[in-house]
């Protein structure tokens, strides 16, 4: 219906870049990206109304998003050239080229295209070598200045290898070394170096990112005394184990992923080099509390229970149930001592979904006056609760009383 929709308007359409590598590659395809050689907009608007779907538009871009009722999202751009004869002269529009916009993206392997208009539905367009890419199992940029052009390309390409188990193509990899050699990183603001880095962070098992990043100093990116030590990936490793795990039980817990693996990468910084590493990289308020207090916060209770003998399962629990899962898992990633890791594991299957059964009006029926009094009570059963004292809600009224 797209490449229908397309005719009607005279458009010619394509879906592009990461949909046809995912597809040829068999990978799971998460969104759709579609290129009009014409005006984007006027297409999105039409198919949305034909197809009951909703939009949001970007008129300064000529980009719109299709939202399917289900919530499955088409991002559509628009492939054209304005111009304008004369400065007052209004902008003459002309359909450009697919071409063009293929050239503009980072790597041959996102460069494929296919036609969808029903006269050449499925013709498969590579203007870049990305058939013989995909085959090599090789990244390569598509001109000699792209990583001076768009530094973070540099992030891309190794996430992209990384993820795909792809090499980075010699030249590549030279153009690489050249443009960290003439400091390419000087003017770029710091949030998209964040946000690329992020990605990296997210990806299943970002540790040989990390380690090519290193390979080619782009740690010193983010700050000239971070150093990435035997002990760092040690500790990456683990997080690496304790996220698998977790997620492999509780895939419907979203968390921050990425922030789990910056807190082990900068465990070894200095609390000064942390801040300047966020600063560096603009890193909003939140996330900056998380890299920061927070997760020195989490690095010294957790100091705190190594270091004693006599922390009980209530102290455990009335600790951990402070931090979110974030920093549980990094805690888990961090402890040495196997019988505490087992005592957070627990803490984190068992008991954080312990709930007493009472509520405060119970309390009341049991005719006591509301205020501090209710959540230090309620803290009690709690407390016989994680003991295995308390199983029925008949036991915890009589506790109570
Ligand atoms: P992912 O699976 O990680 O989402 P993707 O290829 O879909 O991979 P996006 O980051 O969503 O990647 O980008 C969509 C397309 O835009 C890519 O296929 C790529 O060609 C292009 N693109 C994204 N960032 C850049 C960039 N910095 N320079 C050039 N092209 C880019």
């Amino acid at each position: 219906n797209i490449g229908k929709t397309g005719n009607e308007l005279g458009f010619n359409m394509f879906v592009v870049g990461g949909f046809v590598r995912d597809l040829l590659l068999s990978r799971q395809i998460d969104d759709i990206d579609i290129v009009v050689e014409g005006d984007g907009i006027e297409f999105a608007k039409t198919y949305a109304k034909k197809e009951g779907c909703r939009i949001n538009t970007y008129k300064k871009f000529g980009t719109a998003v299709i939202i399917y009722p289900d919530n499955f999202k088409i991002d559509v751009a628009s492939a054209r050239l304005e111009y304008y004869k004369t400065p007052a002269a209004l902008p003459i529009v002309e359909k450009s080229s697919i071409k063009l916009d293929l050239a503009r993206r980072d790597f041959t392997i996102n460069t494929l295209a296919i036609s969808l208009n029903p006269d050449n539905f499925g013709t498969m367009i590579d203007y870049f070598g990305a058939n013989r890419d995909l085959k090599d199992k090789t990244i390569r940029t598509i001109h000699n200045l792209s990583f001076v052009e768009d530094p973070t390309r540099i992030f891309r390409a190794i996430k992209f290898s990384n993820r795909f188990g792809f090499k980075i193509g010699k030249v590549t990899s030279n153009l690489i070394k050249n443009a960290i050699t003439i400091d390419c990183f000087k003017n770029l603001s710091g949030l998209r170096v964040l946000s690329e880095l992020k990605q990296i962070f997210e990806e299943e098992n970002p540790i040989p990112a990390i380690k090519t990043m290193e390979s080619y100093g782009l740690e010193k990116v983010l700050h000239k005394d971070l150093t990435l030590i035997p002990n760092t990936y040690q500790l990456l490793e683990s997080v690496n184990k304790i996220l698998s795990w977790h997620d492999l039980l509780y895939m419907d817990e979203p968390y921050p992923r990425w922030a789990v693996y910056f807190m082990a990468m900068l465990n070894r910084c200095s609390y000064k080099v942390c801040e300047q590493i966020c600063t560096r990289l603009n890193v909003p308020l939140r996330e900056r509390g998380i890299l920061l207090e927070k997760r020195y916060k989490a690095e010294k209770q957790l100091n705190l229970i190594e270091s004693s003998s006599t922390y009980t399962k209530q102290e455990l629990y009335w600790t951990l149930i402070n931090f979110k899962t974030e920093y549980i898992l990094y805690m888990m990633a961090l402890v040495k001592d196997e019988e505490i890791k087992k005592a957070i594991s627990n803490f984190y299957t068992h008991q954080r979904g312990i709930k007493p059964y009472i509520k405060g009006r119970d309390l009341l029926k049991l005719g006591l006056q509301p205020g501090p009094v209710f959540s230090a009570i309620i803290k009690q059963v709690l407390n016989a609760k994680l003991d295995g004292q308390l199983k029925t809600r008949k036991e915890e009224i009589q506790f109570a009383a």
